[in-house]
């Protein structure tokens, strides 16, 4: 019998609550991008249309994500913003991406918030010497999204597996984004377990790579997974140490 060694999260909808944001997105990323155009402004002398910039950002965005549908290549944000940047005439070589990246100025978004059943669980976790780690299917790097982490006072509780796609370069459900994560956390597929709310990229991607799979249940409709099959399901975390118990005897011993 394995002994459990870690548990990797999804971020979006498994730790993060997103149903409380009724943000508009495209507001929401005029207010970054205003950073960026004062980045371009500063740095390069260069004057950057906002609409334009939004404009061309958002084609691109679009069409990356459309590719990656295709062949899980992970959009990355701050190339996006360098190549949008590019396209509108300002040259490649009077900027720098991961300075147009920070200059987007990302933070928590209004109207997350962290699900309650989630530090209750990773502190039981942790109690018990169990490694935990993210995997998020973001465009944004993992720098990014530690500023949310942070701000919602879960970054502590992740030391040091911390995976986003765009760092990676694969989305989940490919296997190589799962191996990056299993080697992160130094644990073999069947020493840990993946949570996420997606049966597709989540489940599907975690049981091929050769994890037990758990599904975080949430209101969010999913369609076309009848085929996928999560180990387990649950629709709190308060129910996780139960199911880690069936699988791991004696992993609170
Ligand atoms: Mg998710």
């Amino acid at each position: 019998m394995a002994a459990l060694k870690a548990v990797l999260f999804d971020m979006d909808d498994t730790l993060l609550d997103w149903s409380g944001f009724d943000d508009d997105w495209a507001e929401l990323e005029a207010r970054h991008i205003g950073g960026v155009i004062d980045y371009l402004r500063d740095q390069a002398g260069y004057t950057v249309e906002l609409d334009a910039f939004a404009r061309e950002l958002r084609d691109r965005t679009t069409q990356a994500w459309a590719q990656a549908r295709q062949d899980l290549r992970a959009p990355h944000l701050g190339r996006l913003l360098f190549e949008t940047a590019v396209a509108l005439g300002v040259p490649p070589n009077a900027i720098d991406a991961e300075r147009c990246m920070f200059a987007y100025n990302w933070d928590a978004i209004s109207g997350t918030v962290i699900f309650p059943d989630v530090p209750p669980c990773l502190k039981l976790l942790h109690d018990h010497g169990i490694g935990v780690g993210i995997v998020t299917n973001a465009y944004q790097p993992m720098a990014l999204r530690e500023i949310e982490l942070r701000t919602h006072r879960l970054l502590d509780f992740f030391p040091s597996c911390r995976l986003s796609a765009a760092d990676v370069g694969y989305l989940k459900p490919h296997p190589y984004i799962f191996k990056a994560a299993l080697e992160c956390a130094g644990v073999a597929p069947h020493e840990a377990v993946f949570v996420g709310d997606d049966l597709h990229a989540d489940i599907l991607g975690a049981q091929r790579a050769g994890l037990k799979a758990v599904l975080r249940i949430t209101s969010r409709v999913q369609d076309g997974s009848a085929l996928i099959n999560p180990d387990a399901a649950l629709s709190t975390f308060d129910d996780l140490p139960a199911v880690l118990d069936a699988w791991f005897p004696g992993w609170r011993d």
